[in-house]
């Protein structure tokens, strides 16, 4: 165990050790072992994080836009270059497949290049002679230090939902990565070094409760970006604004595909096992309940079980499809919901454990698993299971199953599998959810949109990137000016008019 290297925190342009000495262990969750430990920072360091942001912010603030772009462009072109690196990364920590790693790093390249947009993102408004004399005109200035919060589900893309459009913004960052796959956001600011940052305008500081509560009370951080589950997303958002931050606080999510007669079963079919068992069901925006409208399950069930039975479960670098579970705690969670889908009147159609796997058994594996009559009074369909784990619930009726999603505690992402136009258009209109597919199963806005759920899987109104990103790293400020006016009105203690 002496020989097992401890992670950083990279604080002001380097890596920092902190005073801090408790320490929690990485898992390399395709082996179950111990990979390396990360530092859990005090609130002390946490200081220490935000002194340096705090530092850099006035000449960050005040480096020209042209100066700022280039060196986000930089990154851009490192990250495009590196992105191997950073996908062995997030396979060795979290386990998801090298494919799937790709993908979640391009999205977040996706932001970066929306950031780069930011010199005409950013601009304000002009309004010539509004009175005699006078213009108003609007800024959008950064806000100064700005905390980001993220979740162990994708160690890279959730820091780049946030961090590069508050850095373009020219707000500096202090980042509290998950503690369970913490290295990706090492690997990033060190790459941001590269590409020019100057130091204390990304700091990474790892750590539990204790930093982010210290986050979360610190006077000189300005707002707060969080994405994780409901509970803790609902303590941000309660503690933050009553410390008076700005803050997002994206929470969790049971996603729905209703499925109509009319749809393409072969193609809905592969849309259900993709959106169902990708990154092993770990995703805010997996799919975890098909609402399947009579006559079709029977079918669409047996569809599904074929394509689950050709799915390879194994370790990520291994070429495999789905890789393992985060923590073995979580995985034994997981599991266990096939006892109570049991035990609560279900049909165990197939169940994962005991999966055979491309990889050491000690790993934290659970195969697909699939469901079907499950009752939506049972925990299996009430509570986010996080895993790769899918139910079938049969309805009658397109009523019947947007009635069951719009009475649901989240409204994160959903989908509808049609081949009618008019069915899809009516469901756009009454689903009460933030993220809508139309044929469409994991329906993530690309980065020029924002990204958000409804009801319980966010609060507060500013969703992730696009122009909610732009508005939430930015404030406005309006300047009414007049230059010196020979004809100017003397004094008048009256309300100020426009004429
Ligand atoms: P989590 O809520 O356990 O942790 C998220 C972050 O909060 C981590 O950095 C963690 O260290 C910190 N944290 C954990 N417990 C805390 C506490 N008691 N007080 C203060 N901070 C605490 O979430 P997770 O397990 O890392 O991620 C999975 C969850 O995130 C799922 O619920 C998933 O749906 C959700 N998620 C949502 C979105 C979205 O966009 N809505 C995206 C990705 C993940």
């Amino acid at each position: 165990m002496t020989d097992t290297p401890t992670l950083n925190h990279w604080i002001n342009g380097g890596e920092a050790t902190g005073s801090s000495t408790r320490t929690s262990p990485v898992f390399n969750p395709a082996t179950g072992r111990v990979a390396k430990n990360v530092r859990l920072a005090s609130t002390a360091d946490v200081d220490v994080a935000v002194a340096a942001a705090s530092a850099a912010y006035p000449l960050w603030r005040d480096t020209s836009q042209a100066k700022r772009q280039s060196v986000m462009y930089n990154f851009r072109e490192l990250l495009n270059a590196r992105k191997g690196e950073l996908a062995d990364i997030l396979t060795a920590e979290h386990g998801k497949v090298t494919s799937d790693a790709l993908g979640e790093i391009a999205r977040g390249i996706e932001v970066v290049e929306f950031a780069l947009g930011m010199p005409h993102l950013s601009k304000g408004d002009f309004s010539e002679n509004v009175s005699t004399g006078v213009d108003v005109y609007t800024l959008r200035q950064p806000l100064g230090v700005v905390g980001i919060i993220s979740p162990f589900n994708f160690p890279a893309m959730v820091p780049l939902w946030f961090f590069p459009i508050a850095i373009a913004a020219g707000n500096t960052v202090v980042l509290k990565p998950s503690e369970k796959d913490p290295s990706a956001s090492n690997w990033m600011a060190a790459l941001m070094a590269e590409a020019g940052l100057p130091a204390g305008v990304l700091n990474v500081v790892h750590g539990d409760k204790e930093s982010v509560d210290a986050l979360l009370g610190h006077p000189d951080v300005q707002s707060i970006s969080f994405v994780g589950s409901t509970p803790i997303a609902r303590y941000i958002y309660e503690t933050a604004s009553r410390n008076g931050k700005r803050v997002q606080a994206l929470g969790g999510a049971k996603n729905h595909m209703l499925v109509l007669p009319d749809a393409d079963l072969d193609l809905t079919a592969d849309a259900a096992v993709n959106a169902g068992f990708g990154s092993a069901g770990e995703r805010c925006m997996a799919i975890s309940v098909v609402l399947a409208v009579e006559p079709i399950a029977d079918e669409l069930i047996a569809k599904i079980t074929e394509r689950m039975s050709g799915l390879k479960v194994g370790d990520g670098m291994r070429g495999c499809d789905m890789g393992p579970l985060i923590t073995e705690a979580h995985r034994d969670k997981v599991a266990g919901y096939i006892d109570i889908a049991a035990k609560d009147g279900a049909t165990v159609v197939v169940d994962g454990r005991g999966v055979e796997v491309d990889g050491e058994a000690s790993g934290f594996w659970l195969g697909p698993t699939l469901f079907d009559n499950v009752s939506t009074d049972s925990a299996v369909y009430q509570d986010e299971i996080f895993g790769p784990v899918l139910s079938v619930i049969r309805v009658a009726s397109y009523e019947e199953g947007l009635h069951i999603i719009n009475t649901g505690r989240y409204g994160n992402g959903t989908a509808i599998f049609t081949n009618d136009g008019g069915a899809g258009r009516r469901f756009q209109n009454e689903v009460q959810v933030g993220m809508v597919g139309i044929n469409v199963p994991i329906p993530v806005p690309v980065a020029y949109h924002s990204f958000g759920g409804w009801k319980e899987s966010a609060f507060g109104d500013a969703k992730a990137y696009g122009p909610s990103g732009i508005a939430f790293f930015t404030r406005e400020k309006a300047v009414t000016s007049r230059w010196l006016d020979p004809s100017h009105g003397g004094i008048n203690l009256g309300f100020p008019l426009n004429h």
